[in-house]
């Protein structure tokens, strides 16, 4: 048997092709492996089944915003309040994310010339979380968009409140709603955008709380995770559960607009109601 004695040793006798990770992704709605720069060009829309990946706030500042922009209270970030403390303290997540960074940005500018204030949340920074410099940075966005007399867009994409502010974190709900109240008030128009994924307080508030809310195709919108709502329900749920064309179908939402549209169906809203 002599023959039949590996020689060498440490042969792989399954080698694993990696593909190299900046040139392919999965898409995580269909499976399809995605060639990177194809995906790009199409601003991150998976071409197989639609499915619009989360996004920067640059790349949605460049697709909704003409030129002209003004960056909006930068200087605004979150601290360690609490003194929050689990696996890792609130103050060293903080550390690691880049200076002036905040899960919301804000910024002046226009929309096929027609001026807005426009908040865009980012999920890349704690999951989107909904802080005090969230509530902050938003409410003070509201309140400019009134003295300009000008509408306010809000993109939403967060897993709602952050669990490292406690009770402060559920405050900016009732904070940004009491300033949206006050702004429809004075006739202030307000329109909202969800996106993969809106849950949570975020819903629970101004994310659903727009005289116009628009959503992108398939974006997972909703309060509480399916497997909550089937344990505590014991039900079945439908097909397309918290998706945007269920929420459509249910009246919650006015249009699915895909993110190559959304700068031309905005400027169209605002044409007709500014
Ligand atoms: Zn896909």
């Amino acid at each position: 048997m002599s023959w039949f004695t590996r020689k060498k040793k440490n042969i792989n006798k399954n080698p694993k092709k990696d593909l190299p990770s900046d040139l392919w992704i999965k898409c995580p709605n269909c499976g399809e492996i995605l060639y990177k720069p194809e995906l790009e060009a199409n601003n991150f829309i998976c071409h197989h089944c639609n499915f619009h990946f989360p996004i920067t706030s640059e790349l949605y500042q460049n697709i909704i915003l003409d030129e002209k922009t003004e960056s909006l209270f930068s200087g605004i970030t979150s601290i360690d309040t609490l003194g929050f403390k689990a696996n890792k303290s609130y103050e060293e997540i903080l550390e690691i994310v880049p200076n002036n960074k905040e899960a919301v940005d804000c910024f002046l500018g226009e929309v096929e010339k027609n001026k807005i204030v426009l908040c865009i949340m980012n999920f890349k920074f704690i999951g989107g979380s909904m802080g005090s410099a969230v509530g902050e940075k938003i409410s003070k966005s509201i309140n400019l968009a009134s003295e300009k007399n000008c509408p306010i867009i809000i993109l939403c994409q967060s897993g709602g409140a952050r669990m490292q502010e406690g009770a402060l974190s559920l405050m900016q709900l009732s904070k940004i709603s009491t300033h949206l109240a006050k702004f429809s008030k004075k006739g202030g128009l307000y329109i909202s955008i969800l996106t993969y994924p809106t849950t949570g307080g975020v819903t629970a508030s101004f994310g659903m709380q727009a005289d116009v809310t628009i959503a992108e195709p398939k974006a997972l919108i909703g309060f509480a995770g399916q497997r909550v709502i089937k344990q505590t329900t014991s039900q079945e749920l439908p097909d397309h559960f918290q998706t945007s064309e269920f929420l459509k179908e249910k009246g919650f939402i006015d249009f699915v607009v895909d993110r190559n549209n959304l700068k031309n169906s905005i400027s169209k809203v605002l044409d007709v109601l500014t």
